[in-house]
């Protein structure tokens, strides 16, 4: 059932119900960021697709979160406002912070599984990956469990989680939450759009909410689990020059400390600065985008889980 959720004076979100009600409740978002269309044609496609299902509970679908940055094409929406940086927001505040508020109110607090789809956007690549409270439970089993159910080879298990993300609100409230991350650069892939989907649908079975479904393909043989960070995507390992960046490690890759990641160039073809790895781990977001200023991020290294099977 299509419904418009007010966000503002002249901001209506558009979300799909379903279900019966009688069981938990489910909040799916997709385009938070204007730039990562993966989660909206995902979050369209399982709309599509519990529109034929029976449904235990309640499931809510959020394709197009933050339509000023969709219609705009880039990351942040008015303002140059981080929506994801926004919550639980404020109705007083700007457009923004209201859609972060009925955002919050809306989906964020009833719900009893919170699913946040993003990707690298215009200017990173990520591998294909899902994150979570670590702490969390899903139908009775740990976070780590349910995630090692879907079809990503990257998950990532947060401990702690930075303000101000949708996902930081079901956290301070004590509810799971997962968010889905992958490709960039300013392309989609089928693949992404597809381990979306099925991710998705298999949080959904273990909620509680749909009988099993069929799936396409078996998880990954291997899953990489990686920890450490709060997923923060202002931080990480920053250019400290101006130039254009040549990476030389890929989305995914185990680096060790002190390892050449990339390197930037000037306009005269001279490499001015070399960037390395501050930590070993993995490369869980790359930049992407080849013009490049001193903060901004480069990469963020993630320790990996040395009992990952
Ligand atoms: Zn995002």
């Amino acid at each position: 059932m299509s419904e418009r959720l007010a966000a503002g004076p002249d901001l209506d979100l558009d979300i799909v119900r379903f279900g019966d009600g009688d069981g938990p409740a489910v909040s799916i978002l997709g385009g938070v960021h204007g730039d990562e269309l993966e989660g909206v044609l995902a979050a369209y496609r399982i709309a599509d697709r519990l529109a034929s299902t029976h449904v235990r509970g309640t499931v809510t679908v959020l394709p197009r979160a933050n339509p000023p940055a969709l219609a705009a094409g880039t990351r942040h929406g008015d303002g140059d406002a981080n929506l994801a940086r926004l919550f639980p927001g404020d109705p007083g505040g700007g457009l923004s912070d209201g859609i972060a508020h009925a955002i919050a109110t809306a989906l964020i607090e009833p719900c009893d599984l919170l699913i946040d789809l993003h990707s690298a956007g215009h200017r990173y690549r990520m591998p294909p990956m899902c994150g979570f409270g670590a702490g969390g439970t899903l139908g009775g089993r740990p976070m780590l469990d349910a995630a090692r159910t879907t079809p990503f080879p990257y998950l990532w298990a947060h401990a702690s989680v930075a303000p101000g993300r949708s996902v930081s609100h079901a956290e301070a409230l004590g509810k799971p939450w997962a968010y889905f991350e992958s490709g960039g650069g300013g392309a989609l892939r089928e693949a992404d759009i597809g381990r979306y989907e099925q991710g998705v649908l298999r949080l959904l079975e273990i909620v509680g909410t749909l009988d099993p479904v069929s799936f396409a393909g078996p998880p990954p043989g291997r899953q990489v689990v990686v920890t450490g960070g709060d997923g923060n995507t202002d931080t990480g390992v920053l250019f400290t020059t101006a130039g254009v960046f040549v990476s030389s490690v890929k989305a995914g890759d185990a680096v060790a400390t002190g390892q050449a990641i990339g390197a930037v160039y000037d306009d005269g073809g001279r490499k001015i600065e070399t960037v390395r790895a501050s930590s070993s781990g993995r490369v869980m977001m790359l930049r992407h985008h080849l013009r490049v200023a001193p903060g901004e991020v480069a990469a963020i290294v993630a320790g990996e889980d040395g009992r990952a099977a």
